[in-house]
Order: structure tokens, then C-alpha cells, then sequence
């Protein structure tokens, strides 16, 4: 498994595998790797012949009161896991390698940026657009997939790849949760037990609105108030509890199109996100 660290050197490789006839598929990530990123390398495997999978923690998708210093890295663990499912390439950039000091160009999608993380955390999703292209800049892929647990994040850029017509196939692929139900997040880390324990009331309160939802159950308000109480009950601040339409993420009054229940809550000082895709 290579590791590689420039621009050009993804580039040249990417272009090689190209060249042998290798389709090439991305996952990128901000590493410290578990089983949910893995499960994408499973599918940009069975998708194409060459995989790379990006670590970067790309600090203009945090803002200036978020995580970035403290969020968790273990480089030689991430290579590790990596090599183990088949990787051939890690691109792990350091910030200077994809950001000039003079960087001034920014991919900012309009439509779907709206509500939800966008309206929470100002920028976040202009760092995550932009990126992403510099990172489809660099490694190529024909193939990219992302996890659904960032549900509005597949949906923004599965849009800018339609919109700047970047000739990549976007897969969203599912949630991977732990045992208990928890939705596995490298921002885990941060809980303590007994916060662990009370995140838990997310996960549970979409398994509530899920049988709702198969009993027959389309109202939005009453929805969300289930789940957003769950949450306050077990001792958890609802940042928002909302049901949007998976096209466009307007908010919807009943659940009659393809929509997701989406979900962000802090337990402790964490900011946990999770969602639900209803019909
Ligand atoms: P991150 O390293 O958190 O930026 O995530 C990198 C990619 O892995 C994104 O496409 C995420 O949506 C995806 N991902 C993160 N957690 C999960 C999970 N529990 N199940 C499936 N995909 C995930």
C-alpha cells in the first residue's frame, strides 16, 4: 500500500492505474478509521479496481469554536486498518500541501447548504465542497463513495458533482452503528461512559419513529416531538430535530415524498449527528 503525501504524486498515480485499464475509486475520510469508513472501502471495492482512501482533517470545514486541534488521530492505526481491507493507497496531504497560503477559490453550493448543519455551523459546508473537489483533483476517482451518516454532506455533493459536471459515480452507503445502536463516528471518542450511554436515546428514537413510520404514521411534528424528547429526556441539547425532503431538503408537513429524519443533539461538549431515510 502506498503512502502519499502531494498532489502530484496521487495525480501521476492515478493516472498510471488509469492507463492499465483500473477504474479508480475514493473514500475520502478525516481519518481515525473504524468499521464504518471500512464498510465504504468494501463497497469502492466491489465498485473498482483501484482504491484509495484520502485522511485529512481539513481544517476550513471546522469553525473557529469547533473541534479541529483536539479532533482524534492515529495515523499508523488508520494505515494499518487500511492495508487490511486492500487499500492501495493512502493520500493523507498535509494542510499546506492542499492549501497555499494565499488559497482563495471556494466551491459553495447554494440550494441544500441551507438548513440544517448549514444554518448550525456558518462555512462548514463551503470547507466540505471544496475540498472534496481539490481531493477529486488529486486522486481522480471514477468512484466515490460516502456514508449516509452525513446524510445532508452525500446530498450537497452528489450535487456538486451534478452541477460542475465532475465525471465521478457518487454511492451513498449505509449507516454502520455499533452493537447498542449507536452510530459509529470518530467523535465517539469524546464521550464519556455515562454519555455514551445517554447518545444512546438517538438511535433509539429512530428506531421509535422507523415502526412509527411502518404503522402508518406521516406527521412531521409529531414525529420529531418523539424523538426530541427521547433525547432531552436522557439528558441530551437537541441542536435540531427535523424531517426535510431528500431532494431538495425543504421541510415537509407530512412524510409523502422521499425525506430523512435527521438528527443532531450535544451530550456533554460532543456534537453527535444521525438520521433516519423515510419512504
Ligand atoms: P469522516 O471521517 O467522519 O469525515 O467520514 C468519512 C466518510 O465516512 C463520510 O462519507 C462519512 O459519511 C462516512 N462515515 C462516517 N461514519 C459512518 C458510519 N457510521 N457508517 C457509514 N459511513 C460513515
Amino acid at each position: 500500500m502506498k503512502i502519499i503525501r502531494t498532489v502530484e504524486e496521487m495525480q501521476r498515480t492515478s493516472q498510471a492505474w488509469k492507463r492499465e485499464g483500473r477504474r479508480v475509486g475514493m473514500v475520502p475520510t478525516m481519518g481515525y478509521l473504524h468499521a464504518g469508513h471500512i464498510s465504504l472501502v468494501r463497497i469502492v471495492k466491489r465498485e473498482a479496481e483501484a482504491c484509495v482512501v484520502s485522511i485529512f482533517v481539513n481544517p476550513t470545514q471546522f469553525g473557529p469554536a469547533e473541534d479541529l486541534a483536539r479532533y482524534p488521530r492515529d495515523f499508523e492505526r488508520d494505515c494499518r486498518l487500511c492495508r487490511e481491507a486492500g487499500v492501495d493507497a493512502v493520500f493523507a496531504p498535509e494542510p499546506a500541501e492542499m492549501y497555499a497560503p494565499d488559497y482563495s477559490t471556494w466551491v459553495v453550493e447554494e440550494a441544500l447548504t441551507g438548513p440544517l448543519c448549514g444554518e448550525r455551523r456558518p462555512g462548514h459546508f463551503r470547507g466540505v465542497t471544496s475540498v472534496v473537489a481539490k481531493l477529486f483533483n488529486a486522486a481522480l476517482p471514477d468512484v466515490a463513495v460516502f456514508g449516509q451518516k452525513d446524510a445532508q454532506q452525500a446530498l450537497v455533493l452528489q450535487r456538486m458533482v451534478r452541477d460542475l459536471n465532475f465525471p465521478v459515480k457518487m454511492i451513498i452507503a449505509p449507516i454502520v452503528r455499533e452493537a447498542d445502536g449507536l452510530a459509529m463516528s470518530s467523535r465517539n471518542v469524546y464521550l464519556s461512559p455515562d454519555e455514551r450511554l445517554r447518545a444512546l436515546s438517538i438511535s433509539q428514537g429512530l428506531d421509535r419513529a422507523a415502526a412509527a413510520f411502518a404503522g402508518g404514521a406521516r406527521d412531521t411534528a409529531a414525529l420529531c416531538a418523539d424523538v426530541r424528547a427521547g433525547i432531552e429526556a436522557a439528558g441530551g441539547r437537541v441542536d435540531y430535530v427535523e424531517i426535510r425532503s431528500r431532494g431538495t431538503l425543504a421541510a415537509v408537513a407530512a412524510v409523502d415524498e422521499p425525506s430523512v429524519l435527521a438528527v443532531a443533539a450535544f451530550f456533554g461538549k460532543t456534537r453527535l449527528i444521525d438520521n433516519l431515510f423515510l419512504g
